[in-house]
């Protein structure tokens, strides 16, 4: 099954305006595709869920991890921390409980005031729709497909998800075909768990970062090359092999890995070891490191 695509289906179907300020925006129902475009992890849409069905009679915190225990089947889901969590979206205080110290309700009232600008829900422009279609020249950004010469949908997609804290400025816009869309639609839901390693690494500012970060947050697992694609978020979907390659060049042990899926052969990568980052930054390390090499491939040819 595959996650559906809630920034599209929103961005296709909300109207080019701004949301009317007189009423509060109501609240995500607890499997609504807005609640898990902004929640990735099903345990903490579980603590959301629990939140959503007491709001008439909100609870304590031992009754709410009893009911998300319930819900899920798994115990020790750290529930308040996944509770903290949801405050980067909704209002949810605790109140103490009358007469007694130090015990707590939390109800859920509803998003926070500046919910909005973490979450932009207006659509995408039809300017800037346009534009990103001309700019790919009509082609999916993933496997150069056109709906004139081969007959697929083309839809826009956001090369970082709003969720992980992308935009809606044109530069994170991208054509995709309905395929691959759905395709990395799918590999998020697979990687649910590691939500917050791929937003924390998909936001650093160089691309060996983002790559070894995310390779560290899931060192010793295979990590699946479209993965690491996505992360790197580089112009052309290129080929990571050259970035890895950089950073074995700074020491670190990368092992490559190949599986069957279906009649596809995918390929892993896992971190065996790694090194601290360079104080000059990977980029400038790597450059220093390759001048070096040719210095002496020179001087040996000489
Ligand atoms: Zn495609």
């Amino acid at each position: 099954m595959h996650a559906e695509q809630p920034h599209l289906t929103q961005a296709l179907s909300t109207p080019d305006r701004m949301p009317d300020q007189s009423e509060p925006r109501p609240l995500p129902a607890p499997d609504s595709g807005e609640l898990r475009s902004l929640v990735l992890e099903a345990e903490t849409r579980a603590v959301y869920q629990v939140l959503y069905e007491s709001r008439e009679a909100p609870l304590e915190m031992g009754e709410i991890r009893k009911r998300v225990q319930l819900h899920t089947g798994k115990a020790n889901l750290q529930t308040d921390r996944r509770l903290r969590s949801l405050r980067t979206y909704f209002d949810v205080p605790a109140m103490p409980v009358p007469g007694k110290s130090n015990r707590f309700t939390y109800p859920l009232l509803g998003w926070k005031p500046d919910a909005d600008e973490r979450t932009p829900r207006t659509a995408i422009k039809a300017s800037d729709r346009a534009f990103t279609l001309h700019a790919y020249g009509y082609r999916c950004a993933a496997c150069g497909r056109s709906p004139r010469e081969d007959g697929v949908k083309l839809v826009i997609d956001h090369k970082v998800p709003l969720d992980l804290g992308g935009t809606n400025d044109p530069d994170n816009l991208q054509p995709l075909c309905v395929q691959d869309n759905h395709a990395k639609q799918a590999l998020f839901a697979d990687h649910e768990e590691n939500a917050e390693a791929l937003r924390a690494s998909m936001n650093l500012p160089e691309v060996h970062l983002r790559i070894g970060e995310l390779l560290k947050a899931l060192a010793g697992q295979p990590v699946p090359k479209e993965l690491i694609v996505l992360v790197a978020r580089e112009e052309n979907h290129g080929d990571p092999t050259r970035r890895l390659r950089d950073l074995r060049s700074l020491g670190w042990k990368i092992t490559p890995s190949k599986r069957k899926d279906g009649r596809r052969v995918r390929s892993f990568y896992s971190l065996e070891h790694w090194e601290p980052w360079p104080a000059e930054g990977p980029q400038a390390a790597v450059a220093r490191l390759e001048r070096a090499r040719k210095r002496a491939q020179r001087l040996r040819s000489d």
